[in-house]
Parts: C-alpha cells; sequence; structure tokens
C-alpha cells in the first residue's frame, strides 16, 4: 500500500496542498501541480469564515497540513455550491478553484430537462465560473426531428450567451475542442447521469479508465463512508473533476431580485425596466417581457425564471 509508505514521510511533513478527494470525512491531498496523494483528515471545527455548507472543505481546496492533518483552508478564488437536498437549508459545495465548468447535455437518452440546465447556469453565474455546455451523443441525433431539437437547443444557449459545443464520447467527435480546453487548470464536469461523463473522461484520456475509482481510503475508510467528489489528472495536461449523480440542483443564497442578473439574457435588458428593482413579472414598462413580445428573448428562459423565482418564494 504506497499510501502508507508515503505517510511515514507525511507525518512529518507541513505544506500547502490541494484537496484532490473527498470521503466521508477523510481527504486525499496532492501538492499540484505534482500528482502525489496522501491520506489527511480535518480535526476540530474547521471551517471558513461564514460558510454555511455541510462540507467544509471540498475537492480542489487549496489547504495548509501538517502530518496527516489539515490545519487551515485557503481562501477560495471561486466554488460552486448547491442545496443538498430539495427542501433542505443545508448546502454542500461540490468543488473550488475551478478554471472552467462542463455541463454535459443529452437531447435524448436521457432528455436533459432545461429546468436543470438553467438552474445550473444560474448557480455558475452566481457564483462567477462561466460554463460551458456540451451536447453530448451527437451520433445518436440522425432523425430530422431530433437534428431540429439539437439545432434548437444550441440556439437557444448561444443566444442566451453560452458556449455550445457538439460532441460524441462514442464517436470522438468534438473531442479534440474538449481536450484543448481541459489542457490547463482545474476542470469540472458536471450533469445528471446517463449524459456520458464518464464515457468522455475516458474518450479523453483512456489512461483515465482504470484510475478512476482508484485511489484507495480503503485503510482509513469505516462502513458508512460515500464517496463525493474527485480530482484525476489527464495524459496531456489539467486536472478533471468528475460529479457523479447530480439530480436536482437547488439554488443557494440566491436573493429573488438579483436572480435576473444571473440570466445573461435578461441582464443585458434590464437596464432599461421602468422600476428598479424590477422582478419582470407585472411592473409596467419592464425592458424584460418587451424582450420576450420581441422575440429576442427565448420564452423558454423567461419561464425557466419564473419557476425559480416562484421556488426561491417558498424558501424564505
Ligand atoms: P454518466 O452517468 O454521465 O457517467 O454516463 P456514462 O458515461 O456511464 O454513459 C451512459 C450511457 O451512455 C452508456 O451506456 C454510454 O455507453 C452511453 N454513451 C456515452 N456517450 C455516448 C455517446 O457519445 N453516444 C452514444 N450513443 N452513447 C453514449
Ligand atoms: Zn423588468
Amino acid at each position: 500500500m504506497t499510501g502508507n509508505i508515503f505517510c511515514i514521510f507525511a507525518a512529518m511533513e507541513k505544506g500547502t496542498a490541494t484537496v484532490v478527494k473527498h470521503t466521508g470525512s477523510h481527504y486525499l491531498l496532492s501538492c499540484l501541480p505534482a500528482w502525489d496523494p496522501f491520506p489527511a483528515v480535518i480535526r476540530g471545527k474547521l471551517r471558513l469564515a461564514g460558510s454555511k455548507a455541510t462540507n467544509p472543505v471540498a475537492v480542489g481546496d487549496r489547504v495548509e497540513f501538517e502530518g496527516e492533518t489539515i490545519t487551515k483552508i485557503l481562501p477560495r478564488k471561486n466554488y460552486l455550491i448547491r442545496r443538498s437536498t430539495n427542501l433542505s437549508r443545508e448546502s454542500h459545495i461540490i468543488a473550488a478553484n475551478l478554471d472552467r465548468v462542463f455541463l454535459i447535455v443529452t437531447i435524448i437518452l436521457p432528455e436533459t430537462k432545461l429546468a436543470f440546465v438553467d438552474r445550473f447556469l444560474v448557480t455558475c453565474e452566481a457564483y462567477g465560473l462561466r460554463p460551458v455546455i456540451l451536447i453530448n451523443k451527437v451520433d445518436l441525433y440522425t432523425e430530422p426531428e431530433l437534428q431540429d431539437q439539437l439545432a434548437a437547443f444550441k440556439a437557444l444557449y448561444r443566444g442566451a450567451g453560452y458556449e455550445v459545443l457538439e460532441i460524441s464520447a462514442r464517436k470522438g467527435t468534438g473531442l479534440a475542442a474538449v481536450r484543448a480546453l481541459c489542457r490547463e487548470g482545474l476542470t469540472l464536469f458536471s450533469g445528471t447521469s446517463g449524459v456520458g461523463k464518464s464515457s468522455l473522461l475516458k474518450a479523453l484520456d483512456p489512461t483515465l479508465d482504470p484510475k478512476i475509482g482508484e485511489i484507495s481510503l480503503s485503510h482509513l475508510q469505516g462502513k458508512h463512508t460515500t464517496t463525493f467528489y474527485e480530482m484525476h489528472p489527464l495524459t496531456g495536461g489539467g486536472f478533471v473533476i468528475d460529479t457523479p449523480g447530480i439530480r436536482g440542483f437547488g439554488l443557494v443564497d440566491i436573493a429573488p431580485e438579483e436572480l435576473s442578473t444571473y440570466f445573461p439574457d435578461m441582464l443585458r435588458v434590464m437596464d432599461h425596466c421602468r422600476f428598479k428593482p424590477c422582478t419582470h413579472t407585472h411592473e409596467p414598462g419592464c425592458a424584460v417581457k418587451a424582450a420576450l413580445e420581441a422575440g429576442t428573448l427565448a420564452p423558454e428562459r423567461y419561464s425557466s425564471y419564473l419557476g425559480m423565482l416562484e421556488e426561491e418564494k417558498k424558501y424564505r
């Protein structure tokens, strides 16, 4: 067990490292860009000031350690957070210090719901992250009807101001562009289950295949540990984080009056609303509603906005 050999040295060491895996109350750290994962734990109540998240430390966090103990969490440049469950007031930090975020979606098998896409995008905007949308499984969209749906989806999100790429993890379509984007820094791969996140990671770097799930904390684990998120180095450079099983995406700490500012397509017109703040629902002289009527704001995006507004009110 290589981990144990390292521990002998780590026990005396002190330094700064990045969290590369989080399993229950245990962590693996690595002194990036070197890939040398070693185990660590947190003792006591170590938290970033003001954080309400259930996990005080997330994958991607830069920390100070002494031996096998994390002693300090360094300030984050950004992070992605979601509500733990739909009815919960608790939130969960998915990852920290990201250079980019990929949202992987599919038109069919499974169909990614626009409500999920929009929630995810709003959270990215609110936390200062630039998402890129990857439409996977384009090899399947051969019927004219599906091609129309693909074109409509692309137009919807390009129109909203997002970068949208078409890919096929299975056929290799579009992967060179994805690989080029990931080459530097830390990239988060997210999307609902079944859209092809693991297939995409394996296609980007075939050496990842056996590595996924390889980093073992078995000598540290109790019976009730759950694996959360995990970072992997790509052979071609860069690091990736896979996020299995994101089903819903609860918004965290977004006030109803600021929600529309996280829709780039609404943000670009709302300056012209007569009332400020404007909820863009019933106010006269609303520029957002005017854009909707003029066809420059997509009705799908506006209805996502209304849905989120309603839901946010429920939690307040
Ligand atoms: P994950 O849950 O997001 O990690 O999805 P997986 O990578 O496990 O893929 C789910 C299913 O979709 C598997 O049966 C894959 O073989 C399939 N799949 C993944 N990518 C593609 C693709 O580009 N085209 C097609 N046709 N199927 C794919
Ligand atoms: Zn308005």
